[in-house]
């Protein structure tokens, strides 16, 4: 029980890797404050949830939408007048070479992934930095630290989650505020899912499956990544016990990525 009355906030909470963090955190006393622009999943997540949780509330919300953001964080003071814990987990992917992408395409990516992720974070801290308290935990990944074929535009994006990461826990070290990132690699979500078809697609290979195992050939320890495997970390990060821990940006691949 180590978040024992803690109010966490998360993004793209109603699935995947969301999911699976807000179900850790509710396992482990947290009150839940979620959020996800598919509000319907999120009911749904939050319904399922509800038999572990204390107390969850929903909020649409798309952490592109900079007015949204400002009223959702508004919203979620008044019903739990602190925010101990931001996990900025919103994120999307699309797949194509670089030469190929729109501009639509690399800017809906750099958006949620990049954009979103100071947006909130520029709402939440306020409130952390009267308190002098907080821990806050980016969803970047493993193509934020290797560049990854046929992402070119979310590995940029994510590589921007690290460098936010890096410069948002220096400004807000003197305020007693951690800020670090996990780094998952090839996690078995609906992302995923989607992922797999497209790289099939681009590569000519004709069964998406066969892709999905050539992430596991790339994996040294020789199986996927699942949502609780990130959760785990993501817990650990928010957590006394990573107290002097700022900054950093963890891997979480199975040996996929090493630095
Ligand atoms: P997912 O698609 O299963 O879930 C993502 C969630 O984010 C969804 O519920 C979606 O509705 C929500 N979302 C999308 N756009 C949003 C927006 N504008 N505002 C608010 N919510 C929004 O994906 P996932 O695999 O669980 O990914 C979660 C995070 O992990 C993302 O940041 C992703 O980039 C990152 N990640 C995933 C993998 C992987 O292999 N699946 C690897 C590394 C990093």
């Amino acid at each position: 029980m180590r978040f024992e009355n803690k109010v966490v906030f998360i993004t793209g909470a109603a699935k995947g890797i969301g999911k699976a963090i807000s179900q850790g955190f509710a396992e482990e006393g947290a009150l839940l404050a979620l959020s996800d622009l598919d509000i319907d999943e999120l009911e749904r997540t939050a319904k399922e949830l509800s038999n572990v949780a204390k107390v969850i509330k929903t909020y649409k919300l798309d952490v592109t939408k900079e007015i949204m953001v400002e009223k959702v964080i508004e919203k979620v003071i008044k019903d739990f007048q602190k925010i101990d814990i931001l996990i900025n987990n919103a994120g999307v992917s699309t797949m194509n070479y670089f030469w190929d992408l729109t501009e639509e395409e690399w800017d809906f990516n750099m958006n949620v992934n990049a954009k979103g992720v100071w947006l909130v974070s520029k709402y939440v801290v306020p409130y952390m930095i009267k308190r002098k308290k907080g821990k806050i935990v980016n969803t970047a990944s493993m193509a934020g630290k290797i560049g990854a074929p046929l992402l070119a535009h979310y590995s940029a994006s994510k590589f921007a989650v690290i460098g936010f990461t890096q410069a948002a826990a220096k400004e807000l070290a003197p305020y007693g505020i951690n800020v670090n990132a996990v780094c998952p690699g090839f996690v078995k979500t609906s992302m995923q899912d989607r992922e797999v078809i497209w790289e099939a697609k681009l590569r000519g290979i004709s069964d998406p499956e066969e892709v999905r195992k050539e992430y596991i050939k790339q994996t040294p320890l020789g199986r996927l990544c699942y949502p609780e495997d990130v959760a785990r970390v993501v817990l650990f990060l928010a957590s006394d016990d990573a107290d002097f821990m700022t900054g950093q940006a963890i891997n979480v691949t199975g040996g996929a990525c090493m630095h």
